[in-house]
């Protein structure tokens, strides 16, 4: 992890003056797992002997045989290390202080039910654990997740409790998308809504299109995360531009997760050019190894977004963040300034 954006494989032969383009890009994430960013250097120190090497699934040819492969993965490394509010809060504080070196200004992290039911602390006390190691000059808001049978398999408590958590600005549903969408998950996103929270789902990852309609019809949201084979279903597309969704998608985590069946295939070109609000975000950095400024180095290497297009991509992001209007004004105005003076823009 911390690859300086020179030396990283999604950035081959980008120019310096394009690295020091994408570095300079107020940037905000959208879709960020707290538990899919362990923080592999402290369970090191924890346990050398269990983790004495760098994980083979870091290396940019590595591709997860499947979601199940995936989720062990996450889940064995998630659970050695999230066992209470202070192991959260010291992951948190590696995440951010990666961020501010990349010029990161705002987060929205999440976190997961079924971790925080196994953690016993409850909701309340990890995004509390999160918003108490937020350093100046980033703006941080909290999401707890749940996976597609979480009510109905341990977490009604959980889920209860975090619908009157003020620490907890928002709900999303978890990338299970082989289970199918249960009867308590549209209930509880309505009174997540009528708490004043903001929803969002995963959809259209390992799903079909469908499932990107079924989270904008059923459960009302506004915010899909990955969303990305709505691309398969022009109908599908026409219901988020009519009702402006914004997908939050993940490039490199679809790349490794063989969402798509080659880098170049990647959709997200199409998607803005179907009239589709995209953010790009890294999903689970210690799964896929990657930071934020390599996912605009590889929609530019890979893609072939130049400068225009990758500004147009923080501007979604900063468009869409929830942070006060003045913020949001001044961290426009900076953008536009970018690559504006001293290199010439292209
Ligand atoms: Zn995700």
């Amino acid at each position: 992890m911390n690859t300086p954006l020179s030396k990283s494989p999604w950035a081959r032969d980008m120019s310096p003056e394009m690295a020091r383009f994408i570095s300079d890009l107020p940037k905000t994430e959208h879709h960020l797992h707290i538990e899919g960013t362990t923080p592999y250097d402290r369970l090191q120190r924890l346990q050398p002997e269990a983790y004495r090497d760098a994980p083979e699934h870091w290396g940019s040819e590595f591709r997860f045989d499947s979601f199940d492969h995936f989720l062990h993965v996450l889940g064995s490394h998630g659970l050695a290390w999230f066992t209470s509010p202070e192991r959260y809060a010291l992951a948190a504080e590696d995440i951010f202080a990666r961020a501010l070196t990349q010029n990161v200004r705002y987060i929205e992290l999440s976190f997961d039910a079924n971790f925080a039911a196994a953690v016993g602390a409850g909701p309340c006390a990890i995004a509390q654990a999160i918003h108490s190691v937020v350093p100046d000059g980033l703006e941080v808001v909290v999401f707890m997740g749940m996976t597609r049978d979480a009510y109905v398999n341990g977490c009604a408590e959980v889920i209860d409790q975090a619908l009157r958590s003020e620490f907890i600005t928002g709900i999303d549903l978890h990338g299970t998308e082989p289970l199918p969408l249960l009867d308590w998950t549209k209930r509880i996103w309505e009174a997540a809504r009528a708490e004043g929270k903001v929803t969002k789902a995963h959809a259209g990852e390992f799903g079909p299109a469908s499932n990107v309609r079924e989270a904008v019809e059923i459960l009302g949201v506004q915010r899909v995360q990955h969303g990305v084979r709505a691309v398969e279903d022009q109908a599908v597309l026409d219901l988020l531009g009519a009702r402006g969704v914004i997908l939050d998608v993940c490039p490199i985590s679809n790349v490794k997760l063989k969402v798509v069946p080659s880098p170049e295939a990647h959709p997200l070109r199409k998607l803005i050019d179907a009239g589709i609000a995209c953010t790009i975000s890294t999903d689970d950095p210690f799964a896929f190894n990657n930071t934020l400024e390599e996912e605009y180095a590889f929609v530019h290497t890979t893609l072939g977004f130049g400068r225009d297009e990758l500004r147009g991509l923080a501007r979604q992001g900063i468009r869409n963040a929830l942070v006060s209007e003045q913020k949001r004004k001044a961290w426009l105005d900076e953008l536009e300034g970018v690559g504006k003076t001293g290199a010439s823009a292209s």
